[in-house]
């Protein structure tokens, strides 16, 4: 029986799908990483030379996207997109996608029908879900909302380190400014942009630890929501 929503909302590289996993674990919740399926949405359209500078051919996306499926498989106990029936995580992940998926985030018909998505794979289980507009667009009655922040020199770093370990050739410098270029896409956007919900508790992760912030997360929703973790 379905009986919890959580929503976490935030920057770009602020850490929010590590907390949202770890919180998955600690209470056994189905994890959607929203973000992933923009990403997915991105490599298709570029992978079909949809996108010319901020332009995308929309109409040709959207259908594309008609005959597309998006499912997310546990493989060795990580969450990874397959579209299409083909395991996709390793290429969205690129600073290539990063590059541009602000820009196929912003068409209103992308959104509407990944919200679609999002909306049908919450209906029926427990769910956390990070992403930038969950807590006010997508599950806006989620039972606890996050919004997860850092300071961008934090963010840039660790999305730094974390490019490199997977041998990606990148520098700190084009790190950063993507951040930053995201951040202000996905702020000023007209439909659903990055905004934090009325009632989301703020967790600034700057100098806390991934242990730190999981005790205060799950503090947070036994105080909130006492009934769901007996
Ligand atoms: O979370 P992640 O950094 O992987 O998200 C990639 C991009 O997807 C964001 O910069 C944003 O443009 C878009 N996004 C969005 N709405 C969401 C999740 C992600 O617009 N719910």
């Amino acid at each position: 029986m379905k009986t919890l929503t959580i929503a976490v909302d935030g920057h770009s590289s602020c850490g929010k799908s590590t907390l949202a996993k770890a919180i998955a674990k600690e209470l056994n919740l189905i994890y959607i990483d929203t973000g992933a399926m923009y990403r997915g949405a991105t490599l298709l359209a570029v992978e079909n030379n949809l996108i010319q500078g901020e332009n995308i051919d929309n109409n040709k996306l959207m259908s594309l996207l008609d005959k597309t499926s998006m499912e997310f498989k546990n493989i060795e106990g990580e969450n990874h997109l397959f579209m299409n029936g083909r395991n996709i995580e390793r290429e969205i992940r690129t600073i290539e996608i990063s590059e541009k998926v602000s820009y196929v985030s912003k068409v209103a018909t992308v959104r509407n029908r990944l919200v679609e998505w999002q909306r049908a794979m919450g209906k029926s289980m427990n769910v956390i879900l990070d992403g930038r507009d969950i807590g006010t667009v997508v599950f806006p009655n989620a039972d606890i909302k996050f919004f997860v922040t850092a300071s961008v020199e934090i963010r840039a770093k660790r999305r730094f380190d974390e490019l490199k370990a997977k041998g990606d050739d990148v520098t700190l410098e084009v790190v950063m400014a993507n951040i930053q270029k995201r951040d202000y896409i996905d702020q000023n956007r007209e439909m659903s942009p990055l905004k934090q919900a009325d009632d989301a508790i703020v967790i600034d992760n700057s100098f806390n630890t991934r242990s730190e912030q999981l005790e205060i997360a799950i503090n947070i929703i036994k105080s909130k929501c006492p009934h769901l973790l007996h």
